[in-house]
């Protein structure tokens, strides 16, 4: 028997062609996107293929759209060996850290990749990246794949989904992993770091969890905020969870109106989660005074996550769980590798 590979296309660069009015780049048809890669029927296994329709600019994905492929994964789980996912890269971190969480118990590849240049350019960046994806999504060794997770690959290197954000909108390596090294690398040869690859344990069972609770903001930062600005987001109507981008290892001011609108939102049963603005390393709440009120507020420090790892498990979170206990465990504890657990802190 022959591998196989299910793609779904959902749109993003990769598949774009120019509108000959305005000349934006506008999401094309599946069929568009295969005809310009005869190499496809060159891969030794088979592939077969489903499409949004229409396809997507990243830039318009929602909650619906990742419970539509998860959905489409969960159906076909037994029937593929692999899954290819290819989405624009302006939220393809977002939906590869959903995915991760809906996912429950993954044992199979789901790699998340797109392009730069659509493929119907010369210089498209489109070709090694989907070939390369379709491949890794085909690799095992005696009937178990090596990837057992959502990933995505683009640039020559695996990413972990949950650990990536996009870095560049120029260059070819438009996704990095800051806090974590490529699970594999591709040059001549596939290099996998198999001490990183993630793998469930026994008793989990693969399991759809698709429910996300959209009752949730972020609140960036800046000097100069202001009362009206902090105070508005913390009193959304309804709010569930709400995500802090604070300074470097957690830090935020100290102002007593600052304090009282948190204090407030706490108070009412918002769960609020501290993600450092910072690409790299990790929240400490109490290193600093100007984080010490966090810890007095019940605020959660998200350690080394990005924010879309923190915001898509928040969702995941608060719609698969009540209690607010369990909220706050969880969200400190890696359910699919999105954090870092450090044994000491100096
Ligand atoms: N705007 C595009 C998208 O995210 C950009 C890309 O694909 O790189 O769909």
């Amino acid at each position: 028997m022959k591998r196989s590979v299910l793609l779904i296309y959902t749109g993003g660069t990769i598949g774009m062609v120019k509108n000959s009015r305005t000349g934006a780049l506008q999401a094309f048809n599946f069929e568009q996107l295969t005809s310009q890669m005869p190499e496809l029927d060159r891969l030794d296994f088979e592939l077969d293929a489903r499409s949004f329709s229409p396809p997507l600019d990243s830039s318009e994905i929602g909650i619906s759209d990742w419970k539509k492929i998860a959905e489409l994964i969960c159906e076909q789980y037994d029937r593929y060996e692999g899954f290819v996912i290819l989405h624009g890269t302006d939220t393809m971190a977002y939906t590869a850290s959903a995915l991760s969480f809906m996912l429950k118990g993954l044992r199979k590849p789901v790699i998340l990749t797109g392009s730069q240049l659509p493929i119907g350019v010369l210089r498209t960046d489109g070709k090694e990246n989907l070939i390369t994806a379709v491949q890794l999504a085909a690799m095992g060794h005696s009937g178990s794949a090596y990837v057992q997770e959502v990933a995505i690959y683009f640039g020559s290197s695996l990413y972990r989904g949950n650990r990536t954000t996009k870095h560049s909108t120029q260059y070819f390596d438009a996704i990095r992993s800051p806090n974590l090294p490529p699970l594999a690398e591709a040059g001549i040869h596939v290099h996998f770091r198999h001490d990183l690859l993630l793998r469930q344990p026994e008793n989990v069972a693969f399991e759809l969890q698709p429910e996300l609770d959209d009752r949730v903001a972020i609140l960036k930062l800046f000097p100069g905020i202001n009362e009206a600005t902090v105070s508005s987001i913390c009193s959304i109507q309804g709010l569930r969870g709400l995500i802090i981008e604070t300074y470097g290892s957690g830090n935020a001011p100290t102002v007593p109106w600052f304090i009282d609108a948190l204090q407030s939102a706490a108070k009412r049963g918002v769960a609020i989660v501290n993600v450092t603005q910072c690409s790299e390393g990790f929240v400490e709440q109490g290193r600093y005074a100007v984080s010490e009120h966090f810890q007095e507020l019940g605020v959660i420090p998200a350690g080394d996550m990005t924010t879309e790892a923190a915001v898509t498990k928040m969702m995941h979170l608060l719609a698969n769980y009540e209690d607010m206990e369990d909220f706050r465990d969880l969200m400190m504890l890696p359910l699919c590798g999105e954090l870092t657990t450090y044994s000491s802190i100096v």
